[in-house]
């Protein structure tokens, strides 16, 4: 029996042949590293890419100790997004379907409240569902949970992204002090670890490393006669893609500063990172980054280091990385959660011997690619989709997401569908705005009041 057999954990008879009969012939890394943690009731954080079986690790561990019998909600999952939630839902009732008569509902926005109502009344055992409509059902005590005994939150990078941190919050005031947390997530950005440490009790930290290398990224290589000849490159390479997002990576800041500036004269969305930045800096191009109002960094690879995407779609290397392992960091941000990633590097005459002993690490023989036509460079640049606006409060003035969008949508023209991410920091808040409707948003956020306050709007990308 190998290590990563069901067999060799603590399920009980009915969920092992279950998984037997599902055709699951051993534990996935997250699950081999995490179950057993889970089916002690520790708290476990879990980072894998999507596609890893994260559903079936905390399924198993709330199946294995539910008591059939006890009409009380026992297990919590709470999901960024509908379609999600009745995804997990799916699974879990999947994965219970040899226990007996185990209900599972799920509470989410898009569904008639009495319906939701009206099954929670019926007694579940586990309770599915996003933040927001769970919240609601709290307050209004359609829904008790004072006998629960595990929170899943899962997908939290994406919870976190969509402005949900207020309302887990809330929840957690309605559990019982005494549970076991399980968080799960692709990507583990601070806000993560700041959720973490206000709603776990010294959680283990579980990350299995994905390689990147042989899946979803491909990797071109472009020969380079001199060095003036790598910002047409580059602008080649973008205009022919057309990215929402890439990072371009140089060696130097000083190179970071020329190219974002060379970029943003030719009418590029673009910011430089680097080392000389303020924090304030730093966070306000990551937020645009991360909302789809820059789609440009041009990056270090100290400065890079913090920055935590879920999908790049195209990494530059402006300059062939000093060593091969700091390449395959670069260009493991792109092609993330399953989505498909182009990696393209420049080099010159100077960077053969680098690009040599990168093919070795890589295991496979770099051939140059040819660069896009040259007619491609008279087509005009592309902008970012959205632009962001800065609201002059955040959680200090108890500003929330829903109260951003509650003030925007009182506009005639602007409907929910233009409005991208919302970060509400200390005292400032950042709203993405579909870059077409953001004057409007500007002007009608700078006459209307939000929450029963007028604040200061500036535009800033
Ligand atoms: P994640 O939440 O990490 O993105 P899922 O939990 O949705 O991934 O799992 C992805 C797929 O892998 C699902 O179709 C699931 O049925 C399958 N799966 C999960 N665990 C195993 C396993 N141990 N062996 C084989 N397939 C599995
Ligand atoms: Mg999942």
């Amino acid at each position: 029996m190998s290590d990563t057999s069901f067999q060799n954990i603590a399920l009980n008879q009915q969920l092992l042949s279950n998984i037997e009969s599902l055709g699951y012939k051993s534990m996935t890394p997250i699950q081999a590293e995490s179950l057993p943690a889970i089916l002690d009731g520790i708290d476990v954080i879990g980072q894998a890419k999507t596609g890893s079986g994260k559903t079936a690790a905390f399924g198993l561990g709330i199946l294995q100790k539910l008591d059939a019998k006890n009409f009380n909600v026992q297990s919590l999952v709470l999901c960024p997004t509908r379609e999600l939630a009745e995804q997990v839902a799916e699974d879990i009732r999947t994965l219970a379907r040899t226990l007996a008569n185990i209900k599972v509902a799920v509470v989410c926005g898009g569904i008639p409240k009495k319906i939701q109502t009206a099954s929670l009344a019926n007694g579940v055992h586990i309770v599915i569902g996003t933040p927001g409509r769970v919240e609601e059902h709290l307050e209004q005590g359609t829904l008790e949970l004072a006998q629960l005994e595990t929170l899943v939150l899962d997908e939290a990078d994406r919870m976190l992204d969509m402005g949900f941190q207020p309302s887990i919050d809330a929840i957690a005031d309605y559990l019982p002090k005494q549970r076991q947390n399980l968080l799960f997530s692709a990507t583990f950005p601070e806000s993560i670890e700041s959720i973490a440490s206000r709603l776990m009790l010294k959680p283990k930290h579980v990350k299995i490393e994905s390689d990147h290398l042989d899946s979803d990224i491909s990797q071109n290589f472009y020969k380079i006669q001199d060095d003036s000849q790598r910002l047409s490159a580059t602008r080649l390479l973008l205009l022919e893609n057309r990215p929402d997002s890439t990072v371009i990576f140089c060696n130097t800041k000083k190179e970071v500063k020329e190219i974002a500036g060379e970029l943003r004269k030719f009418g590029f969305s673009v910011l430089p990172l680097h080392g000389d930045l303020d924090q304030i800096d730093r966070d306000q191009a990551l937020i645009q980054f991360a909302n789809k109002s820059i789609s440009i960094l041009v990056a270090t690879d100290v400065a890079g280091r913090g920055l935590d995407i879920e999908a790049l779609d195209l990494v530059i290397n402006y300059h062939t990385a000093s060593d091969p392992e700091t390449h395959v960091h670069r260009i493991g941000r792109t092609g993330r959660a399953g989505n498909q990633g182009l990696a393209c590097s420049l080099y010159s005459d100077k960077e053969v011997f680098k690009i040599k002993r990168l093919g070795e690490h890589l295991g496979f023989k770099i051939e140059a690619h040819k660069l896009p036509d040259l007619a491609l460079l008279k087509q005009p640049s592309f902008k970012a989709p959205m632009a962001t606006l800065q609201i002059s409060g955040g959680k200090k003035n108890k500003v929330r997401p829903g109260d951003i969008v509650g003030t925007l949508t009182n506009h005639p023209d602007i409907n929910g569908d233009d409005i991208g991410k919302i970060k509400v920091a200390a005292n400032w808040s950042y709203v993405a705005v579909r870059r077409n409707h953001v004057d409007s948003a500007l002007r009608h956020l700078s006459q209307e009041k939000i929450k029963g306050r007028k604040y200061k709007i500036k535009r800033i990308s």
